[in-house]
């Protein structure tokens, strides 16, 4: 039988009441004739609770014992799901990571799914159950102990488990009715899109878009299952939600699909360090090492042999960043002036495979921040997105400018 994977974020299994109207939804898909996998998120809010006690209990904890603790919510559901399940006379039973077993990295808090070995539950499908409830974002370390997959990795769960048992789609059901092409609370012109590009979700979702884990749209991509965006707060048709799909599957043909933004960012500027062969080196490399995700980078032209070099990163990494510099600076690696943190900054991006093929997305982007008086602090540039960094009490006019002059608001 065809196989489905259906994945339930926490609001959608908030509660007794809503479990049973998700179990419904699984209800219609069983008699459709899938064999359904169900993965299940822990009930909204579980998660941040089990996080508190644990830093609480423990302020520099042992992360295998973090594990232990934070992935029990989603154990909770999944005993609640497929016994809701058989309720209503459908086969069904539940699977904690390490049953199935969800082999992992030993990562703890951050751990990679390596493998999914289907067996255990293609048994059982074969002996007549017809839904396996399985408890996202937790696995097994080779080492035999309990592992996550960092916050919000239920999604991730959901799509290894789709590309494992080549489901015929990945279904994600949450508290949003798709992807759109803004922040509708930030923009009342957002639209719902019907498909994406995995690409595009890629930029969206790393770029502050949190309708799914990146990770989990990475992994789509690479074994191009098609993940379906949906809510389970209202009735489905086949056509609800947005699907992220391969970019042949996108029928919008415009430059922009979405307006993207990140409002905690923060601007790091070394004034005047030497420029010589391996400097970038010699700062980038302590940044990693300290764990600070660098964006955007812009290096100055040189003057007297001394250049600024200013790059981008989470505003709770400034602390971190500070301090590898300091270290690289007091052990001689790189020499600067001062280092200058601007922590008012936000990042707007502008995101659509089509750009790739039409030019003057810049030109329109640059223009209609400069009608609105906003400065441009940094800009980068992929394939498909421009990014730039403004004052942040500019970010929600910048990204409604942008969606109107971009024409969102408007379907194909
Ligand atoms: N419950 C976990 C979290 O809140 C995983 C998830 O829901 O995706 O991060
Ligand atoms: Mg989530």
């Amino acid at each position: 039988m065809p196989v489905l994977v259906m994945k339930f974020g926490g609001t959608s299994v908030a509660n007794l009441d809503r479990i049973r109207r998700a179990a419904k939804r699984v209800a219609v898909e069983v008699a459709k004739g899938y064999d359904v996998i169900v993965i299940v998120s822990a009930m909204s809010g579980k998660t941040n609770e089990l996080v508190g006690w644990v830093s609480e209990t423990s302020p520099f904890f042992d992360a295998r014992e973090y594990d232990a603790v934070v992935s029990s919510g989603e154990n909770v559901t999944a005993g609640l799901m497929a016994l809701t399940l058989q309720e209503m006379d459908i086969p069904a039973r539940s699977w904690q990571g390490w049953q199935v077993p969800v082999q992992t990295t030993s990562a703890h808090a951050a751990a990679r799914i390596e493998d999914i070995p289907p067996a255990n539950i293609e048994a059982k499908f074969a002996e007549g159950m017809r839904v396996a409830v399985v408890a996202g974002f937790q696995g097994v370390s080779p080492e035999g102990r309990i592992t996550t997959l960092g916050r919000g990795g239920s999604d991730t769960t959901a799509v290894a488990f789709a590309a494992a048992f080549e489901a015929e789609r990945c279904d994600i059901y949450t508290d949003v009715d798709g992807v759109y092409t803004t922040d509708p609370r930030i923009s009342d012109k957002a639209r719902k899109l019907d498909r994406i590009a995995f690409e595009e979700m890629l930029e969206l979702a790393s770029l502050g878009a949190k309708v799914l884990q990146t990770r989990s749209v990475e992994l789509a991509m690479r074994y191009n299952v098609r993940l379906r965006v949906l809510s389970s707060f209202e009735e489905q048709s086949d056509e609800a939600g947005t699907l992220v799909c391969d970019e042949e599957d996108v029928m919008e043909n415009r430059p922009v699909s979405g307006i993207a933004y990140s409002r905690d960012e923060a601007k790091m500027t070394l004034v005047s360090v030497a420029d010589r062969p391996g400097i970038a080196a010699a700062i980038f490399g302590p940044l990693s090492e300290a764990g600070v995700n660098v964006d955007m980078i812009i290096q100055n032209i040189a003057e007297d042999g001394r250049t600024d070099m200013t790059f981008s990163c989470p505003v709770d990494q400034v602390a971190n960043a500070k301090k590898a510099m300091e270290g690289a600076k007091a052990s001689g690696e790189i020499n600067y002036h001062e280092l200058i943190a601007d922590t008012d900054v936000a990042k707007v991006s502008a995101v659509g495979i089509g750009m790739r093929s039409q030019s003057g997305v810049a030109a329109t982007m640059f223009k209609t921040l400069s009608d609105e008086g906003i400065n441009i602090k940094v800009i980068a540039t992929s394939e498909i997105k421009i990014s730039v960094l403004i004052d942040r009490k500019y970010m929600e006019l910048a990204v409604q400018a942008l969606h109107d002059a971009f024409e969102l608001e408007k379907a194909d």
